[in-house]
């Protein structure tokens, strides 16, 4: 489904990204681990349209994506989750949810100039399949609770869940389980499973914790110093001695 051929991203003189090549299959949950530094946040960065490469490629169902921007990914499917921003908490969990812009904005200015009528339509039919997500998430007694009041981990499905606003294809995910309580994570990951079962999303998935790792992901890719170090199912990684070597480096 993606394909990442021979990316680099250079900052100044320090290769970030240095000739990193990798698939991600359709329909898999893919792992990216690796020390501090090793460039997966950057790697995401350019995949997900937030920063231009120095050079390579970056393929989804064979079409050149390089450099697009994030909204022209976003209309592909090709999500990223972001951390509700600040100006975003102080409204409740559905409105949060039913904010995800849809691929008819224009649509829907037009609506909101000369037919009221169906703005309200369309703002139940949002206000109920935000009211579906949360509920498929296990997160509805909470929709309407502040945003910003939430924890750590609701925040995370908050997340997880306005990908679901929208009709996503594949989901990168930055660190969807650090400083979450073990009973969020286990909820995370079984949203995660269901989502990728059910409505077959393909995740791709930054990651620390091993178990959590170890639970969902096949195949776990391992970067280390800006280039891909391994790949393979998860016993297999953590028998790898170059691998055990770059976490050991750092
Ligand atoms: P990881 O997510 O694997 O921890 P990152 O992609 O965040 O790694 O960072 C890789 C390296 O690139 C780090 O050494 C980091 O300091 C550097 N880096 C990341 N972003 C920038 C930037 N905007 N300017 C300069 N250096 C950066």
């Amino acid at each position: 489904m993606i394909v990442v051929e021979d990316l680099h991203k250079h900052f100044g003189g320090f290769h970030a990204v240095d000739g990193a090549s990798l698939e991600i299959r359709e329909g898999s949950i893919t792992g990216l681990v690796g020390p501090n530094g090793a460039g997966k946040t950057t790697l995401f960065n350019v995949i997900a349209g937030v920063l231009e490469p120095t050079s390579g490629r970056v393929l989804m169902g064979g079409e050149d994506i390089t450099g697009l921007p994030p909204h022209d990914l976003f209309a592909k499917g090709l999500l990223r989750t972001f951390q509700i921003a600040h100006e975003f908490s102080s409204m409740t969990v559905r409105e949060n949810l039913m904010m995800v812009p849809g691929n008819q904005a224009g649509e829907t200015l037009w609506n909101a100039w000369f037919n009221r009528g169906a703005v309200a339509q369309e703002e139940r039919e949002l206000a109920k399949k935000a009211d579906e997500v949360l509920e498929f998430l296990t997160i509805d007694h909470l929709a309407d609770e502040k945003a910003g009041n939430l924890s750590g981990g609701q925040k995370k499905l908050l997340e997880l869940g306005r990908t679901m606003m929208v009709d996503a294809r594949i989901v990168f995910l930055d660190e969807v389980g650090a400083g979450v309580n073990r009973t969020l994570l286990n909820t995370i990951g079984d949203a995660i499973l269901r989502l990728n079962k059910e409505r077959g999303y393909t995740f791709c998935m930054i990651e620390h914790d091993m178990d959590f790792i170890g639970r969902l992901c096949d195949p776990v890719i391992v970067m280390a110093e800006g280039r891909v170090l391994a790949e393979g199912k998860i016993e297999e990684i953590k028998a790898n001695e170059q691998v055990i070597e770059a976490y050991l480096g750092t």
